[in-house]
């Protein structure tokens, strides 16, 4: 069995982007609406040095009714059997605080978490990635999935953990 690497964050940071880019397919619904995944996905990454299953999962929204709750479910489920988790996150936004809420239900998973700072294209990475630093996370790294840049160091800090 290869191990489950799950993509989780809110809606529109690029979840689906990163899948497509890692799975090299456009077989994830990438759109500018946000939330628009609403079931798990499953694709096999191939680009690093030990191959992954990759699951992408709706937004974590925060907002726990109706197909939010629906989608929330889902990626409980993701993360249930993941060995660890790339939590996606927006530099543009900065630290919201549903990405604290996501945070503290990844946390109680006990899984690896590492913290993947996306749309640092045209922005300066440090200071891109000071602002997470607030949430402790020892794998912080920067990344723009849509222009396929930052995923070799993704790749580097995953492959301890599977
Ligand atoms: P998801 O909801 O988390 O799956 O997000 P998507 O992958 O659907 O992407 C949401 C939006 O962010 C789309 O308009 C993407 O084109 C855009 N996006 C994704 N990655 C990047 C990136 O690295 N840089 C920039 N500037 N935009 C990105
Ligand atoms: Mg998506």
């Amino acid at each position: 069995m290869l191990p489950v690497v799950a993509l989780v964050g809110r809606p529109n940071v690029g979840k689906s982007t990163l899948f497509n880019v890692l799975t090299r397919s456009r077989d994830a619904l990438v759109a500018d609406l946000p939330g628009v995944t609403r079931d798990r996905h499953y694709g096999v990454c191939h680009l690093g040095e030990r191959p992954f299953v990759v699951v992408d999962t709706g937004g974590l929204s925060g907002v726990d009714e109706g197909l939010d709750a629906l989608t929330a479910q889902q990626v409980r489920l993701a993360i249930d059997e993941a060995q660890a988790l790339v939590f996606v996150l927006d530099a543009r936004d900065g630290l919201l605080p549903q990405d604290r809420s996501i945070l503290d239900e990844l946390r109680r998973s006990g899984k690896p978490i590492i913290a993947a700072v996306n749309k640092t294209d045209g922005l300066d990475e440090q200071a891109a990635l000071a602002e997470f630093a607030a949430f402790g996370i020892a794998a912080t790294l920067p990344l723009a999935a849509a222009h396929n840049r930052g995923t070799d160091r993704l790749f580097a800090a995953l492959l301890p953990l599977l």
